[in-house]
């Protein structure tokens, strides 16, 4: 998904270098201690948050953890900040960059969840690399997720979900939970679920939210 150019966004992105690392050298560590008032709370990821309903939404259910938005678009970006400053959010950062390049970002083991909302499912056999649950992104997920840390997916496209399945398989990964029929779940997994902007689109036009929990082992 490509999102229109926003210069509102990029602007409000310039101005707000404390909430926003923009395009970081990946050969640069980020010193997360410095962005977070706490960094002994567990630290949750999302790549791709898009316009952000999810992890602002989770960052204002859960202040005791701290969250990271590493989105490549930078006018999402720019949305995301956006919320974040209106809800005054600051266990939220935003992080402006590729997550091809996620175990530069962040240091082995930092962090407790990493999610995956709605990715671009690529499905052309030619851009297989490009899917974020490719081996070598999963690779990456694993050094930056502490023992027992989780990967949480959610598609609506169950050509992606099944290649996941079957990725994370092949990877050895563990399944906590798997689901071909999110919303139509028992009201316990209803009541923990936070929805993406995209989940809520394809859910009301009636079509199956696939979701699973995966993690690494220990
Ligand atoms: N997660 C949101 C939702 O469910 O509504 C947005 C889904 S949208 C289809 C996918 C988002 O992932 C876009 O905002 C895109 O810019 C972002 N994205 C795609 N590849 C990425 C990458 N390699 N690193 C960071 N963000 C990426």
């Amino acid at each position: 998904m490509r999102l229109r150019n926003k210069p509102w966004a990029v602007k409000l992105v310039h101005e707000h270098p404390e909430s926003v690392i923009d395009r970081p050298d990946p050969s640069l560590k980020i010193d997360w201690s410095k962005r977070f008032a706490d960094i002994s709370r567990p630290l949750e990821i999302e790549v791709g948050p898009g316009k952000g309903k999810f992890i602002t939404t989770m960052a204002e259910k859960y202040p005791e953890k701290n969250f990271v938005a590493l989105e490549l678009q930078m006018t999402a970006a720019g949305m995301i900040l956006r919320t974040k400053l209106a809800k005054e959010l600051s266990n939220l950062q935003i992080l402006c960059g590729d997550a091809a390049n996620i175990d530069a970002f962040f240091s082995a083991h930092i962090a407790s969840k990493i999610y995956l909302n709605f990715s671009d499912p690529w499905p052309k056999t030619r851009h297989e690399k490009r899917r974020l649950t490719y081996k070598t992104f999963l690779q990456k997920y694993q050094t930056v997720l502490r023992a027992n840390g989780q990967v949480e997916f959610k598609t609506d496209n169950a050509g992606l979900f099944a290649y996941s399945l079957q990725s994370m398989n092949n990877f050895g990964m563990n399944f906590d939970f798997v689901s071909v029929d999110l919303h139509n779940e028992k009201e316990e997994v209803l009541a923990a679920n936070i929805e993406t902007e995209y989940e809520h689109k394809f859910a009301a036009q009636g079509n199956p939210i696939y979701a699973l929990h995966a993690d690494f082992g220990v």
